[in-house]
């Protein structure tokens, strides 16, 4: 919606300010990540209170990565990509997370699909945060179905589909909100960031969720004629 789009051209200002100081920031994290593995080698018997630091820290990056990816598009070098291609990394990342929370992870790709325009390490962060999304929305394990086929003459579909708690009103209304999150360790910035990528590409995402059934969103991209 137009509120929406608003809030995420400020959110995309605020991150291309953000993006000098957001390097400033990942510098001195390594610096003291590397100084915390050297610790730990010196001193074993503080072993979980250095790895609960050093988790903190892994925090810290991830969401100051996060908000880098928004002062990306700036730089965003369009291609014609295979989306098996993207699939099969983001699959194959995601699957030990998958794994651990056993989870099962199938993918349906049409045979033959088109290219599609794309800057592939962004599609790759949408797909990345909509299946970790999803396997977080099932705490007792299940199937999260990743599908892809054509749709219409000229578009690519998306579909990753959960069979997890769902989502009601209240968090469907406000979803990709910066900072919104229901998880004790959410980031509230995932659906933001795909949103982001999403527009940048003209594409489409829409969410259809039934609650203590499952979620589907599906994103839908340019094919390249
Ligand atoms: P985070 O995952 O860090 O909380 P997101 O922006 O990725 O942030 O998601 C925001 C919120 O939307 C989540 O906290 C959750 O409540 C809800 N949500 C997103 N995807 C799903 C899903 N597949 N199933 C249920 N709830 C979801
Ligand atoms: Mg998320």
């Amino acid at each position: 919606t137009e509120a929406f789009l608003r809030r995420v051209d400020k959110i995309y200002a605020i991150g291309q300010m953000a993006s000098g100081i957001a390097h400033e920031i990942r510098n001195p994290l390594a610096a003291m990540k590397w100084s915390l593995n050297v610790f730990t080698m010196d001193h074993p018997e503080y072993k979980d209170q250095f790895q609960a630091i050093l988790g903190e820290l892994s925090r810290v990056d991830g969401i100051v990565g996060e908000l880098l990816m928004l002062a990306k598009p700036q730089e965003t070098r369009f291609q014609s990509a295979r989306l098996e291609e993207i699939l099969g990394v983001v699959i194959t990342l995601m699957s030990s997370q998958a794994k651990r929370n056993e989870i099962e992870l199938k993918v349906e790709i049409e045979p033959d699909l088109p290219y599609v325009r794309c800057e592939p390490n962004q599609i790759k962060q949408v797909l990345i945060n909509l299946i970790k999304n999803a396997i977080e929305a099932m705490p007792d394990g299940g199937t999260v179905t990743v599908e892809a086929r054509r749709h219409r003459a000229n578009e690519i579909l998306i579909r990753v589909a959960d069979e997890g708690v769902g989502i009601p009103d209240h968090v469907l209304s406000r979803l990709g909100e910066p900072f919104f999150t229901t998880k004790e360790s959410g980031t509230g910035l995932g659906m933001m960031v795909c949103h982001k990528i999403i527009q940048d590409h003209a594409g489409r995402m829409d969410v259809h969720s039934v609650l203590n059934q499952g979620t589907e969103i599906v994103v839908t991209l340019p094919a390249v004629e």
